[in-house]
């Protein structure tokens, strides 16, 4: 389940179409088109990339200003 920065709604997975650009994996939300940013973990068990949204846990080393 992903949910929109912009409007927060959730969507399932299968709801949603992961795309990649010279920035990154995004994805772009079906009810306002804000562009989700992802971050790639690595993959998965069965070789995936596995596409999370990182605003949970934001890295120290994040610029804040
Ligand atoms: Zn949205």
């Amino acid at each position: 389940m992903w949910t929109c920065r912009n409007c927060n709604v959730s969507f399932d997975f299968d709801r949603t179409v992961p795309e990649v650009d010279e920035q990154g994996f995004f994805f772009l939300c079906p009810a306002c088109d804000y562009r989700n940013k992802l971050v790639d973990t690595g993959p998965d068990a069965a070789g995936r990339p596995k596409l999370v949204q990182n605003d949970d846990s934001v890295s120290p080393n994040d610029e804040s200003d």
